[in-house]
């Protein structure tokens, strides 16, 4: 319904306007005044691992509170926000967001579970980003262990120097790097060889119809076995099914992300839920 929400939106700024500019336009001017009027909120969509059945993680993903139009998923907004560098007013954002959340549950005596966040290739490029998360940390007396960053593999692909020292800074304070959409960049398996990471995610366009595409179950199954033998951790992304999660289990992967043990929701819902 949210997603709907989102689609009306621009569907109103297409069809009054019929014109790719003027959609653009419009929306980059609503996401300025959303960074000024902080119309942002995270939600959490937890990492179990199904062995167990614990909550060992969550996700932070951004959600755009549109103050006439609801709730906007940020596959409508994200790819705009790269474009026009706004992102990197809101990967600051979500940052600031997900430290004060942490803070807040240790401060409620909740246990903490680590927490990832989507890092856009634009802002790990450039420089200074390990001290900046550094500094983050220390100001709220965090741990760099309770913050992962999911990166995709385009991040790996330019000025490998710099890439290799910003990793090495971040092993140094704890913080763990996943590849997000594993499988789906264009890239090569050199950075694989080439720097140390912690993980992959599979990206869902491979677990799903895995029961029922021969050619989807092969990759993913050669993605955690690969992840396996190089000492990576594998988290399945979008796992929505029992027979999904069937497979997955088989194949020795049992760190799950998806619809099957729940939707990303708010802090208050996923305290409740999931810890
Ligand atoms: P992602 O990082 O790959 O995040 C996973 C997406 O898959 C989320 O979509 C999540 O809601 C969705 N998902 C999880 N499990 C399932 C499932 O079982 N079935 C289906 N159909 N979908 C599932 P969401 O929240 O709409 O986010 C989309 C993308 O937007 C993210 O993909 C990420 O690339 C980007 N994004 C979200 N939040 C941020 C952020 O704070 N910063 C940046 N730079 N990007 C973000
Ligand atoms: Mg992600
Ligand atoms: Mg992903
Ligand atoms: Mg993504």
């Amino acid at each position: 319904q949210a997603k709907e929400h989102g689609r009306n939106m621009y569907q109103v700024y297409t069809t009054s306007m019929d014109d790719k500019q003027f959609q653009r336009f419009f929306m980059e001017r609503d996401l300025r005044k959303a960074i000024m009027n902080d119309e942002f909120i995270a939600h959490f969509q937890p990492r179990v691992d199904a062995i167990t059945g614990k909550t060992i993680g969550a996700e932070a993903l951004i959600r755009w509170m549109h103050p006439t139009y609801g709730m906007v998923s940020p596959g409508e907004f994200i790819p705009l926000a790269e474009e026009t560098g706004l992102i990197i007013s809101l990967g600051k954002w979500m940052k600031r967001q997900v430290c004060e959340q942490l803070v807040t549950w240790r401060a409620a005596n909740i246990p903490l579970i680590p927490i990832s966040v989507n890092i856009s290739s634009q802002r790990f490029l450039q420089s200074g980003f390990a001290q900046d998360l550094r500094d983050l940390l220390s100001e709220y007396k965090l741990d760099g262990h309770w913050i992962e960053l999911e990166i995709t593999e385009n991040s790996l692909m330019k000025n490998e120097e710099y890439i290799y020292q910003t990793l090495l800074e971040l092993k140094e304070m704890g913080v763990k790097i996943y590849i997000d959409d594993f499988g789906t960049g264009n890239s090569s398996f050199h950075y694989l060889k080439a720097f140390k990471l912690d993980g992959i995610k599979i990206d869902m366009s491979f677990i799903q119809h895995i029961s029922c595409q021969s050619e989807n179950a092969a990759i993913t199954a050669a993605m955690i076995k690969m992840a396996q033998q190089l000492n990576m951790d594998v988290i399945a992304e979008g796992v929505e099914t029992k027979e999904e999660l069937a497979f997955l289990l088989e194949q020795n992967c049992h760190h799950i992300q998806g619809f099957y043990y729940g939707r990303p929701c708010a802090a208050m819902e996923f305290e409740k839920m999931y810890l």
